[in-house]
């Protein structure tokens, strides 16, 4: 029997490591990594914020309190009297805080 193409399978990245692109895998997602690539703190046992994103499937892109601060501190600068675009996710609200 000729052995024609042998297809390759899709190689899975482990999952906390960053992949070629400087990006953890879990990125964004909650108890991942925070969204903000400069930043990609893990977030696991920590708060969470989220912000709404209508680009992504589950709508809500997370990240860690650190950075949720620096958004609503510009949010309040350039965007004052609207509404904040980090929002706690209150099911992470018992995580330590940073
Ligand atoms: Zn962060």
């Amino acid at each position: 029997m000729a052995n024609k193409l042998k297809k390759i399978a899709p190689r899975f990245r482990a999952p906390k490591s960053p992949g070629r692109d400087g990006l953890m895998p879990d990125k964004g997602k909650k108890d991942g990594s925070c969204n903000r690539t400069a930043c990609q703190r893990p977030l696991r046992g920590k708060r969470q914020y989220y912000m709404r994103d209508y680009m992504v499937q589950d709508g809500r892109l997370y990240y860690c309190e650190p950075c949720e601060r620096e958004f609503t501190r510009w949010d309040r600068i350039d965007r004052p009297g609207e509404e904040l675009r980090c929002t706690l996710d209150p099911t992470t609200a018992d995580g330590a805080a940073q």
